[in-house]
């Protein structure tokens, strides 16, 4: 085992979730692209290559990476390109998607070897809570007026709509997308491609991926486009653990055990959603999990064991995949987790870490 703190990405688990993958392209005709800005932790697409058609980007070296490690199809799109950026990302791209009318009227003629797409803000999204919302009032992601878009259209062969968050409700989903057959068909049908962006929880447990195929069949067929997905977080959630071990242990009036770790440094989405760490809920021994920093609130959150912890014990915290391993940063110069898998073998390998010429090297 190495030492701790580290993330531990299991590979049946990422493969199972590849599966489902797999078959919902090969069901609906749907192509599916990992989104970058949720995990990039390229050790482990070897295996993910397999099972998806290529990767989408929010910056160019996001952009980069993908085309360097992962290969297949590259979607290229940044909320703005800088003009010192647009001609490397037009290299590794095979789709450049701009954000606003004003970018593709700046770049759009640079990007003129490859196909061109605008992302479409369609005012609705499933997501409540205001930092993560695109369609928050007066959102500067993507065009939403229909004026504005059809001065686009003789320049984009596709648009990409990204609206949902963590939706794990099909029929949600299914009224969503008719909302947009309606408001937006007429353009639609002018397009080949169009992205349903990422955000549908397809991989978790229950959810009804046959009337997903269904229905992403129905919509292709109806505007005669390739529909892609953008699957950051159903492609490898419940696949990684953030592995760490009580440090100390001290009475406050409530039972803390201090962790090699911290939220801040290491799982900052707990913080910045105001969301308790997925702990062990199992026994009769109660303690609050903190980390190691000065911050007063790093606090994971609330565990049970089946035995009083002890110094040394070692503490899983579920689901570290996803918008956690591409946060991590060094608050506090705490030692940052390496990078370990478990193989479908069961062996496991580190395949990073991290040490103080990291930090030192991150400064000047
Ligand atoms: C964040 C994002 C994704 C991935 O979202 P998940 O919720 O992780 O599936 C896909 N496409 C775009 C445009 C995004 O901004």
């Amino acid at each position: 085992m190495p030492q701790t703190p580290h993330y531990l990405i299991d590979m049946a688990t990422l493969r199972a979730n590849m599966e489902k993958v797999a078959w919902l392209r090969e069901a609906s005709g749907a192509k599916a692209l990992l989104a970058l800005k949720c995990f990039a932790t390229w050790s482990v697409f070897d295996l993910m290559r397999d099972y998806m058609d290529g990767t989408t980007s929010s910056s160019l070296y996001e952009l980069r990476l993908g085309h360097e490690k992962f290969g297949r199809e590259t979607h290229a799109y940044s909320v703005a390109w800088a003009d010192h950026e647009i001609d490397e990302a037009v290299g590794y791209a095979d789709k450049i998607i701009f954000n606003s009318l004003s970018q593709l009227d700046r770049f759009g003629p640079k990007a003129a070897g490859i196909a061109t797409g605008l992302r479409l803000n369609p005012r609705f999204s499933t997501s409540h809570f205001d930092l993560a919302d695109p369609a928050r009032p007066f959102s500067r992601l993507g065009e939403a007026d229909l004026n504005r878009l059809e001065q686009a259209l003789d320049r984009i062969s596709g648009v990409m709509i990204h609206y949902n968050c963590e939706n794990g409700d099909f029929d949600l989903f299914d009224r969503q997308l008719t909302r947009i057959e309606t408001e937006f068909g007429a353009i639609l049908s002018r397009l080949d491609w169009v992205s349903l962006g990422g955000g549908i929880h397809f991989t978790g447990e229950g959810y009804p991926l046959d009337r997903l195929a269904d229905r992403l069949k129905a919509f292709q067929d109806r505007f005669g486009v390739q529909a892609f997905l953008e699957p950051g977080e159903a492609s490898i959630t419940g696949t990684t653990t953030l592995e760490v071990s009580v440090l100390d242990i001290i009475d406050t009036g409530k039972q803390v055990a201090i962790v090699d770790s911290s939220t801040e440094a290491h799982m900052l989405d707990l913080l910045i959603y105001r969301e308790d760490a997925k702990l062990p809920q199992a026994g009769d021994h109660a303690y609050q999990i903190a980390g190691k920093t000065c911050l007063a609130g790093d606090i994971f959150g609330e565990a049970r064991f089946p035995a009083p912890l002890q110094i040394g014990d070692r503490i899983s915290i579920a689901d570290a995949a996803g918008y956690t391993m591409v946060k991590k940063n060094w608050f506090n110069g705490v030692a940052m987790p390496a990078i370990a898998i478990r193989d479908e073998d069961g062996q496991i390998r580190t395949v990073r870490s991290f040490g103080y010429d990291d930090y030192k090297g991150s400064l000047s």
